[in-house]
């Protein structure tokens, strides 16, 4: 049995972001049960950082990560983690208060969005659709930045590595059980490990996961997105495109190594599973591509789906299970689990470890009640 202070099930961005915070206080063991980190939701997204999604914690928690994203601690990554990348928020006539309502939210976080006429519009992404038929409105975000999601997983891996942490991959957990002053997890190969705190981290998994301890659920509900990629027309130039997102949830792309990536942004209720795309989403994917843009798709060269997970307000937790002792929750990051992992991160080392809450996000509202699993908006 191997035994630590703290007990981490889950390597994906949640997990391993938590993990290096708290092995600057004690000895962390973070399980994983998929041979690799971030092999689920984490390793499936768009990975871009923006502030056209989420509700007021959302993006009060996405602000003050940038600064991590720009400036990591030292010996954290061997390339940059976020490269500056316009966001470009699109509305066509049924969604021009949809993006005046946006513009208002993401003010309140940032400074760096403004209005942009059709033809900065043409300039900054030459397929768009223009006009009565296509885009007539549209606002950038100037502070859009596109992250390296493997760089910021294996960095936080490596940070929990030197500070005398452990990562066991291949251990998925059937068994969790307090006893005594300490939870003790089993895995399907039978090894065992120990601690006096636990933090699930699980994503889609984290209501069942706390099954296993006969906790309550917290309302965890997976919902599946699909991303396909294409190729743009030979000799079209496309790497210095911005992210462009429609105002109302229903389309966003980005250019990828060379490649268009774009996703109908569907929210399809799912069981947690090794999600995949089905032929609607793939084909609505590539209709929404033909709606905006003056593209059309021949072929998909690449597709993949992810699994969102979200509580019923749709505000990432973290917290202690009051009717469990040293059971801690750490889930519902959405679709902005990488954006904010580096504040969420803080909070959890705040909530563990006694140290100060974050005060840039306490100047913002958010507080350990907002983020807790015992909050009256989870409708437990
Ligand atoms: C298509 C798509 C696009 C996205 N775009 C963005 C974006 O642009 N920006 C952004 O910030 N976010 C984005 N997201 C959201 C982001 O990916 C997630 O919020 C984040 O990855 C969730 O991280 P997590 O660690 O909670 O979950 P996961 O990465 O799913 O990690 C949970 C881990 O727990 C493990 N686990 C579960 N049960 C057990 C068990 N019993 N034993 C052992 N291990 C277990 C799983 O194997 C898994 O690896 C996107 C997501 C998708 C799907």
């Amino acid at each position: 049995m191997k035994t630590a202070d703290f007990l981490i099930i889950g390597g994906g961005i949640a997990g391993l972001s938590a993990a290096a915070q708290l092995a600057r206080h004690g000895k962390v063991l973070l399980v994983e049960g998929e041979a690799s980190l971030g092999y689920h939701a984490s390793g499936r997204s768009a990975t871009f950082y923006h502030f056209g999604l989420g509700n007021a914690p959302v993006r009060a928690l996405t602000a003050c990560s940038r600064d991590f994203f720009e400036r990591p601690p030292e010996d954290f990554a061997e390339a940059p983690l976020c490269r500056p990348t316009p966001a470009l928020f699109i509305a066509r006539e049924n969604a021009v208060e949809a993006l005046a309502a946006m513009e208002a939210g993401m003010k309140l976080y940032t400074d760096t969005t403004s209005r942009v006429s059709l033809s900065q519009v043409e300039a900054l992404c030459p397929i768009l659709k223009t006009g009565p038929s296509g885009v007539v409105e549209a606002v950038v975000d100037t502070g859009g930045r596109r992250l390296d999601a493997d760089g910021l997983l294996q960095g936080y891996a490596r940070a929990l590595k030197r500070a005398g942490g452990e990562v066991h991959t291949g251990q998925r957990i059937v068994s969790v059980k307090r006893e005594g002053s300490s939870w003790t997890i089993t895995s399907e190969k039978g090894e065992q490990f120990a601690a006096p705190i636990l933090i699930n981290a699980a994503g889609a998994w984290a209501d069942a996961l706390a099954g296993m301890a006969g906790v309550a659920p917290i309302g965890i509900q997976p919902k599946r997105r699909t991303i396909i990629q294409f190729d743009p027309p030979s000799g079209m130039e496309i790497a210095d495109w911005p992210f462009v997102k429609a105002a109302i949830d229903e389309f966003y792309m980005l250019p990828e190594s060379g490649r268009i990536m774009a996703s109908p942004v569907d929210e399809v209720d799912s069981d947690p599973v090794d999600a995949a795309p089905e032929d609607y989403d793939l084909a609505l994917a590539a209709w929404q591509v033909e709606e905006y843009t003056k593209l059309s798709v021949s072929r998909i060269a690449h597709r993949w789906a992810g699994l969102r997970s979200f509580v019923a307000d749709r505000v990432l937790v973290a917290g202690f299970e009051p009717e469990a002792e040293g059971y801690f929750w750490l889930a519902g990051q959405g679709g902005y689990g990488l954006q904010t992992a580096p504040t969420m991160a803080r909070c959890v080392e705040s909530l563990l470890c006694d140290t100060p809450w974050p005060e840039d996000l306490a100047a913002m509202g958010v507080t350990a009640e907002t983020l807790s699993p015992t909050r009256a908006s989870l409708n437990r």
